[in-house]
């Protein structure tokens, strides 16, 4: 049942269909799209491209109100309790969103004394916007490293009524476990989080009802939707101040269509189950590893049972080998058709300090692909 629902999904991506023998193993980088998305913007840009605008004339109104939709079917997408009141900004993607919270949000707003909880073993788009706004800010703002991983959970991590922000990413983008955001709420209520959503919009469903979050702010392109694209959800009208018409230059219209045409597929095709999917992928690709000495699984304990497992694996799984190198072993896994990640995954401030190797999966990948890695690996596992 599961198998069949799978392959019907699998079928729709072209990139895949084209290239049986080629196992795409580097989703967390950017998705592989489905054949509606591409055919959604082909339609749009052969029968109705206009400039978004208060236009006199209907190609142009038409694509204005597809913008409106799109923003109103973001709202619906990540479950907004207040949709009249949250905003919705497309921006190019989560780098671009994240520094625009930064810059025109929390920036301003910086006295002496502030400060702001930064992750600092997160992505570089999620720790240095908020070094910089800090530095910008001209007063004494603390950029506070917290471990998204560890301080939390052992009551390291403490707010104070000077917090202005908390910056946190939904699921790591080296480790792929989900940063557990309910549990930072209930440590740090009524305090601004802003959540980089990169690795979650798109492979989990977001509820902002349920999160208690102020901000998401995520990338189109890893989400089946077309490169430059993402956007900023703010609640309570807290987005970067309204920008007029013109001052923001002009959108990017097929983008923002393809990223409206990408919820409707991933909410067609069910984000709860593609979310099981990639989960259990992840997992028989943990446990394949763990049992090869030679390989560190980065961010895991071996003695991990699968229930732990279940809850913190998204379909990211990062290691490395005790003697090859992870770019060389990227290499020779390209040489059998398995695209994997291998460097330092922009993780620059605190992370980790040598290349591994990131696999990461998505609902067009197969439990048949995850043992073909699997055999790779264990023919190199001395
Ligand atoms: N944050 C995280 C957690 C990411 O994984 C990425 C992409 N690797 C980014 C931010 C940056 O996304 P983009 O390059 O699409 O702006």
């Amino acid at each position: 049942d599961l198998a069949i629902w799978q392959r019907a999904l699998r079928d729709q991506f072209p990139m895949i269909e084209a290239n049986p023998d080629v196992a795409y193993l580097d989703s967390a980088a950017t998705s592989q799209k489905p054949q509606s998305v591409l055919d959604t913007v082909i339609t749009y840009l052969t029968t109705g491209n206009a400039n978004a605008s208060r236009g006199t004339y209907p190609w142009a109104n038409r694509t204005t109100t597809r913008i409106d939709q799109a923003r109103d079917r973001l709202k619906s997408f990540l479950d907004d309790p207040l949709p009249d009141q949250s905003t919705v900004q497309f921006v190019s993607g989560t780098t671009e969103g994240l520094r625009a919270v930064a810059r025109d949000w929390l920036l301003p707003q910086l006295r002496d004394g502030d400060e702001i909880m930064v992750p600092f073993a997160d992505h570089n788009a999620n720790t240095m916007p908020w070094v910089e706004a800090a530095s910008l800010s001209g007063v004494a703002v603390r950029a506070i490293p917290y471990d998204t991983a560890y301080d939390y959970d052992h009551r390291r991590f403490t707010v104070t009524p000077r917090t202005r922000l908390i910056a946190l990413t939904h699921v790591h983008h080296v480790y792929g476990n989900d940063m557990n955001v309910q549990r930072l709420r209930a440590v740090a209520p009524g305090v601004p989080i802003c959540l980089d959503a990169a690795q979650s919009f798109g492979h989990i469903p977001i509820s902002v009802r349920d999160l208690d979050v102020d901000f998401v702010v995520f990338s189109g392109h890893k989400a089946m939707a077309l490169p430059g694209t993402g956007a900023i959800w703010a609640r309570n009208q807290r987005g970067p101040a309204y920008t007029p018409a013109g001052w923001q230059g002009s959108p990017n219209t097929s983008g923002i269509i393809s990223l409206a045409a990408a919820m409707d597929w991933l909410e067609k095709a069910d984000l709860t189950r593609i979310a099981e999917w990639n989960q259990a992928l992840g997992i028989r690709l943990t446990e394949g590893l763990a049992k090869m000495p030679a390989y560190e699984i980065l961010g895991c304990q071996r003695s991990l049972t699968s229930d732990s497992l279940v809850q913190q694996r998204h379909g990211i799984v990062t290691f490395r080998h005790h003697s090859i190198g992870s770019n060389d072993l990227g290499f020779i896994l390209a040489g059998d058709g398995l695209l994997v990640r291998a460097d330092g995954h922009c993780q620059g401030v605190q992370g980790e300090k040598t290349a591994s190797v990131r696999v990461s999966l998505h609902v067009y990948n197969t439990p048949d692909e995850v043992d073909r890695l699997l055999d790779a690996l264990s023919r190199l596992d001395h």
